[in-house]
């Protein structure tokens, strides 16, 4: 099992605004590679810092497809420079919302900047699957989660059936 466990829907860790990270330090690196741990064995391709409860702006990302060799990849402090007017609809899940997916539309391309674990700056223009993936994980630093993008309708009976399981869980 992994170290920290992915929190799920609803609880309210997942609404928080995560903190920038301001230097990198030995516990942001144990961080990562715990997140790095649980993205794999959930399995899924991308992880934000809160989805295992800690409120730091750290993503990881790996859409290597299944046969190919890993590719694991840190972004801290991700943010959206520039985004495409042309947008692209992507059906999603999230680990954090087991078994639900949800059509969402976003811009096709968009250029991210951010630090690697040394502290360096990188700019990276991300495009298919890896931009919905990093426009997912950066919403999540912001509290935002990919329901929202869907019906209000769909995203309150996703709400109720994950309040309902949770209820049943502690009960
Ligand atoms: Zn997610």
């Amino acid at each position: 099992m992994a170290k920290r466990e992915i929190i799920i829907l609803p609880d309210k860790r997942l609404r928080l605004v995560s903190a920038p990270v301001k230097k990198i330090t030995a516990d942001i690196r144990t961080l990562v590679e715990d997140m790095f741990e649980a993205m794999y064995e959930a399995p899924g391709i991308g992880l934000a810092a809160i989805q295992v409860g800690a409120p730091a702006r750290v993503v990881t990302i790996d859409i290597a497809k299944k046969d190919d060799p890993k590719n694991p990849q840190v972004f801290i402090n991700p943010e959206i420079v520039e985004s495409s007017d042309e947008k692209v609809t992507y059906e999603e899940g999230c680990l954090s919302i087991p078994e639900f997916y949800g059509d969402v539309e976003r811009p096709a391309q968009v250029k991210v900047k951010y630090l690697d674990l040394d502290g360096k700056k990188h700019e990276v223009e991300a495009n298919g699957l890896f931009a919905t993936c990093i426009q997912h994980e950066i919403d999540h630093l912001n509290g935002v989660l990919f329901i929202d993008h869907l019906s209000k309708l769909k995203r309150d009976r996703v709400i109720k059936k994950f309040t309902k399981a949770a209820k049943r869980t502690a009960e």
